[in-house]
């Protein structure tokens, strides 16, 4: 245990939203540690100075957000080979020498999600089906194969986006036209909505779920509501559903575990607390 202040935070622009701080905060205090988790609006023109200040500031890191993933990662000195693959960072360590190593978690929180909720969950029990192809999705197809994923159908309403996926990753990654979304579910047994469909404030996603499996696991990327109008329609047929909130919190434990030298949990009071905020 530290006796020494530990400060670590989010950069995003806006970041006013974020519930990163809550749960750090939460985990710092239930840990009885000395340190504090804050929030840094950083614009995009002053990504570089705020990543270089985070040394000069004696930080032991931070987390990125939207929109700035993918442009921090030019500013490390090292990067995590998963966090390459998946094309973006969320986490930077600050180490003891002053090197900055970037770090994605944002696909351990997935998969902790999924077996949180199905702890028989089996990344090869049959297709996983992903809508979408942004960041989310990348960092999501990623931790399936490395699960052991044999087969990915990926949809996107831009298809380029999917295909140059499905081309990157290779087998077992396969795009399919957006018309297709209704039909590839058939035979599914893991589900995983990634656009913004279904967002507070957006419309919802634009799918039939008659095809799929009420066998197959349902789950969202989205928060905010904590089920959207498709983990709805999946739970009243009978889908086990998984919301997006065990991804957020799933993802904070190793970059809290990076700064803060305790592996934290996700408990209810934690979950409780966060609800709160949303
Ligand atoms: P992103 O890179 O901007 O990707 C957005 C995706 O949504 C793209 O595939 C986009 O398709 C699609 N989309 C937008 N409008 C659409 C529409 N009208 N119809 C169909 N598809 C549409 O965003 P991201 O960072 O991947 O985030 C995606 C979602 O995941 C967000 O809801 C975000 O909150 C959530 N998320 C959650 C966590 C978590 O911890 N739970 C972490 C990261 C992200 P086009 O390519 O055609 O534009």
């Amino acid at each position: 245990m530290h006796n020494t202040f530990i400060m670590a935070g989010v950069m995003g622009w806006p970041v006013a939203h974020s519930r990163s701080p809550v749960i750090h905060n939460h985990w710092i205090h239930h840990h009885g540690l000395s340190g504090a988790y804050g929030r840094f609006p950083v614009e995009p023109r002053n990504l570089e100075a705020a990543i270089r200040g985070l040394q000069a500031l004696g930080l032991a890191g931070c987390n990125i957000t939207i929109p700035h993933k993918v442009e921090a990662m030019q500013y490390m000195d090292w990067v995590d080979p998963l966090a390459q693959r998946m094309g973006a960072i969320n986490t930077i360590v600050v180490r003891p020498d002053g090197a900055l190593h970037g770090f994605n978690n944002d696909g351990f929180g997935y998969i902790q999600s999924l077996r949180e909720a199905q702890p028989t969950w089996c990344a090869d029990a049959g297709p996983s089906v992903i809508l979408g192809a942004g960041g989310a999705a990348r960092a999501i197809v990623v931790s399936l194969m490395d699960a052991g994923a044999t087969e990915i159908r990926i949809l996107n309403r831009t298809r380029s986006k999917a295909e140059a996926l499905a081309q990157e990753f290779g087998a077992p990654v396969a795009a399919f036209d957006w018309s297709e979304r209704h039909a590839v579910l058939n035979g599914a047994s893991l589900l995983v909505n990634t656009t913004n469909q279904g967002m507070h404030g957006e419309t919802a996603l634009d799918l039939q779920l008659e095809q799929l499996p009420t066998s197959a696991l349902v789950s969202d990327a989205i928060y905010v509501p904590l089920e959207t109008p498709l983990l709805a329609a999946a739970r009243l047929r009978g889908n086990t559903t998984v919301n997006g909130l065990g991804m957020l919190l799933h993802q904070a434990r190793p970059a809290f575990h990076a700064w803060f030298s305790v592996m934290p949990d996700v408990t209810p009071e934690l979950r409780h607390i966060v609800t709160q905020t949303l």
